[in-house]
């Protein structure tokens, strides 16, 4: 994938660390182990301090006030959507729809194009990695309208089954909607590959970006997706806040999602014009802080540098993974050739509930459960996992005391 410009210098951690206030907390008497960068991120301080200027000396409602500080609200609105845009690497920065979070995004897709596009026999072909959030929606629109979801398998390893994917592109294919990465086994999807081999059929392609916008470049039009989503608050940017990208030739031919406020270009009783994208897909007051904190976390990485974040985080998964590999009764769930820093495993000597609590205990916040991922918890023949996910703030030392932490768990029920 090519990068946005970036910055060559290797990544400081330590540094890095020093900008996220959280980091210095204690729990349970313990210095905090952040491992669950995956459901959350943490916050920088200059995206806490962006958000306090603008609510303090900013603050005024969007696109409507005829005033300054609604003029320069509207303006530092604007601008994050351009700094979506060139995270994204994307042309135009119409193809840049604020929503809540990728949930949001998918569902605006589903019920928006699918709804117009989508018809009985027709089928939308997935994954068996899927979060939740890229399955469900899909499943609603495939009842309502007569259609079949299509679930390409995953391997041993957690690798997407390339054949299978290819045989299940037919002519009755209408989309393709799959995960860039998973956020329960840490597989990196061939997405480009994916792509070509869907528009090689016509048929146009959703990428789940949540977990990969985090933790490496991404390039919308390299790849040559239709649409790319992804949540802010997995990108050190405040929760309520996310992003769909779209070919803006695909964003024009679709009808609203929701209506009201703001997306409109004239009302009356008879009838209603609705505005170009992307304001056609972003009815009533937007969160408009946190999308000028997106704007200021995509500038701290791009800052940092997505290849030198990408670059840690590959060192410090294969540090941790081999660590892993050392405790006796753990397996790890999740081992792709191309992984983002996940580490998804299971004990056999004590639920993943059980292992998440007595971590906590140590001051190592992970996550268990089944991530929002059943079908692939299904797949792999557990009920849930413990999930530690790893980011640009984590260290060789906070594996360390992970794994510690798991020789408790391994004393006290081995
Ligand atoms: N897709 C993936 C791959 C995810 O990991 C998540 C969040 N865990 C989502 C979608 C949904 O994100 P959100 O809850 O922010 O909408």
């Amino acid at each position: 994938m090519s990068a946005a410009p970036q910055h060559a210098a290797p990544l400081d951690v330590q540094a890095v660390r020093k900008d996220f206030p959280i980091l210095s907390d204690s729990f349970h008497g313990k210095p905090l182990v952040y491992f669950d960068t995956a459901a959350s991120s943490q916050k920088p301080q200059v995206v806490i301090d962006a958000l306090v200027d603008f609510y303090s000396h900013g603050y005024a409602n969007i696109h409507r006030g005829l005033y300054a500080l609604s003029v320069g609200a509207t303006r530092s609105f604007e601008e994050a959507r351009d700094k979506v845009r060139g995270f994204l690497n994307a042309a135009d920065e119409r193809e840049i729809v604020f929503v809540r979070n990728a949930t949001e995004a998918i569902n605006l897709v589903a019920m928006s194009w699918g709804r117009q596009e989508v018809g009985a026999g027709d089928e939308i072909v997935i994954s068996a990695m899927e979060h939740h959030a890229n399955i469900v929606p899909w499943q609603q629109l495939c009842a309502e309208k007569g259609a079949v979801l299509r679930v390409t398998p995953v391997d041993d390893r957690g690798e997407l089954e390339l054949d299978a994917y290819e045989s299940l592109l037919s002519d009755r294919t209408k989309l393709v909607a799959i995960t860039h990465v998973s956020n329960a086994l840490g597989t990196i999807n061939p997405a480009k590959q994916l792509v070509e081999s869907a528009h090689a059929k016509g048929i146009p392609v959703l990428l789940d970006g949540a977990q990969a916008v985090p933790h490496m470049s991404v390039d919308v039009r390299d790849l040559d997706c239709d649409f790319y989503v992804f949540s802010g608050h997995k990108l050190f940017a405040p929760s309520g806040i996310g992003a769909l990208y779209g070919k803006l030739g695909v964003l024009e031919t679709m009808p609203p999602f929701m209506t009201g406020g703001e997306m409109i270009e004239s009302v009356t009783f008879e009838k209603t014009t609705f505005k170009a994208p992307p304001g056609r897909f972003e009815a009533g007051t937007p969160d408009i802080a946190g999308a000028i904190g997106l704007g200021v976390a995509i500038d701290y990485l791009q800052e940092l540098g997505m290849d030198a974040i990408a670059a840690w985080e590959h060192e410090l998964l294969a540090y941790a993974t081999a660590r892993f590999e050392e405790i006796p009764g753990l397996r790890i769930i999740g081992t792709a050739r191309e992984k983002a820093g996940v580490l998804s495993f299971v004990l056999d000597c004590a639920h993943p509930h059980d292992v998440a609590t007595i971590l906590d205990q140590e001051g190592v916040a992970v996550r268990a459960g089944h991530h929002c991922a059943q079908p692939i918890m299904d797949r792999f023949d557990v009920p849930a996992t413990t999930r530690a996910s790893l980011s640009l703030y984590n260290t060789r030392e906070e594996v360390d005391v992970l794994v510690a932490a798991i020789g408790k768990v391994t004393e006290l029920f081995g």
